[in-house]
């Protein structure tokens, strides 16, 4: 039966049962955690061949990796995920560790110098705003709001962002002058943006006649069933509807390899990639072309990455299915709370009921379980009826993720309980 549609004593003895499920796991004194999305150790092990890697130090022609230069990256590094992202090898630049860092510096190039079809640098703009679908990453909000970019949410649906609300703020507002997606597995919702999607937002008509689109596509190859979703076509979409530059492209090996000593990659128009490099060489004299080298050498080719994947996907789609499966017998049949069961990524998405997602970080908290906190995955922290909560299954043990889910189930239950009783 619904909670909402208990009587008054029915609730309160359901409450009452759920105070003491709780009592009972606080008595346990557990220390659990599914606040980040880190891979875990036995996906880090995957790749302990690249610690004895590289094999000698010269690229396929002849380049010393050892030294200076190289801009772009290893060209056959390079081609691999040209091969994987869809994308020429002279629309991608591989760099150092981190997207994140590349997505840092590019907004920082578009403030200072102007995007490679603005009019002037956007810091000379009156205001620079940003369109954020959510639930979003959060540090992708972070980043915005540490160099003054205004926020402007719209919905994030499960096929990629709300086209149509875009479309009706860009079309008349100079100040709007890019949107983050995450297009495939999306961080948090498990969303994959489609080619119509896709389409529409690199087709639609912008009053910034510089208007970015930041694609980071993060999971792009990071998948939890057989099914091997392809990512929306970017750059041919953006070029087939007369704005070329339109996005701008990110994807690492971070949760491929090493979270930490991985390969960030960039990916654009070819003018971008120009513009890109100019600005970039004025701050490197070349990006760490060992762990290029490495990296090839471990993966060999694209075939290589997909079989590596594959692996990965052995060791966390059972974590997946565990948070599946505790949510639907503990939750289902009260209605407090839906959730996606994504087919790749590294979050499930789960919403409570209205004004109770704090507290049940809260309850959870008290009972060793550490969850993200409530609202993270909304600008400025703010999720304006504190219903939404991102899980990451992927670091603890499998064993670790079933306690963790039983106690969340029993604080999402005793915060609904709690709820309706007031
Ligand atoms: N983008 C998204 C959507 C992420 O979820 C993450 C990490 O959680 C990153 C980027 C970080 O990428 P990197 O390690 O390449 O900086």
């Amino acid at each position: 039966m619904a909670l909402s549609e208990k009587s008054s004593s029915e609730l309160s003895s359901f409450l009452q049962t759920q105070r003491t499920a709780y009592d009972e796991l606080v008595a346990q004194g557990l220390k659990l955690d599914l606040t980040r999305g880190k891979p875990s150790a036995a996906q880090l092990d995957l790749s302990e061949e690249l610690l004895s890697l590289p094999h000698g130090h010269a690229a396929a022609d002849g380049t010393d990796v050892r030294n200076y230069g190289g801009l772009k990256g290893l060209t056959e590094l390079r081609e691999i995920f040209a091969d994987l992202l869809g994308v020429e090898v002279d629309q991608i630049i591989a760099g150092g560790n981190s997207s994140l860092t590349v997505m840092y510096d590019t907004l920082v190039q578009c403030l200072l110098h102007g995007a490679v079809d603005s009019e002037r640098p956007w810091s000379q703009e009156d205001k620079v705003r940003f369109i954020c679908p959510v639930p979003g990453y959060d540090r992708h909000f972070v980043l915005l709001e540490s160099l003054g970019i205004e926020m402007i949410t719209v919905p994030m649906t499960q096929d990629g962002p709300d086209a149509a609300a875009i479309a009706e703020l860009v079309k008349d507002d100079p100040s709007i002058k890019g949107m983050w997606v995450v297009p495939t597995y999306a961080n948090p919702s498990g969303a994959v943006c489609t080619q119509e999607v896709a389409a529409a937002l690199t087709s639609m008509p912008t009053a910034a006649p510089d208007f970015k689109i930041f694609w980071d596509n993060a999971y792009a190859f990071h998948h939890l069933t057989e099914e091997e979703t392809k990512s929306a076509d970017i750059l041919s979409l953006a070029a087939a509807s007369g704005h070329p530059h339109r996005p701008v492209v990110f994807a690492s090996t971070s949760k491929i390899t090493f979270a930490g000593a991985g390969v960030a990659f960039f990916a654009g128009s070819s003018e971008t990639i120009a513009w890109f490099v100019g600005h970039l060489g004025k701050r490197s004299i070349g990006p760490d072309k060992i762990n290029h080298l490495r990296h090839l050498q471990f993966f060999k080719n694209a075939d290589g990455v997909r079989e590596h994947m594959a692996k990965h996907r052995a060791i966390i789609a059972p974590k997946f299915a565990e948070v599946q499966r505790v949510l639907t017998e503990r939750l289902g049949e009260h209605d407090v709370a839906t959730w996606n069961d994504p087919a790749g990524g590294y979050f499930v998405n789960l919403d409570v009921i209205d004004g109770t997602a704090s507290r049940v970080v809260e309850l959870a908290k008290g009972a060793g379980i550490a969850l993200t906190p409530a609202g993270a995955s909304y600008p400025h922290g703010d999720d304006p009826v504190d219903g939404n909560i991102r899980l990451a299954p992927t670091m603890p043990p499998v064993e670790e993720v079933t306690a963790a889910m039983e106690a969340v189930a029993t604080c999402v239950l005793v915060a609904a309980a709690e709820k309706y009783s007031n």
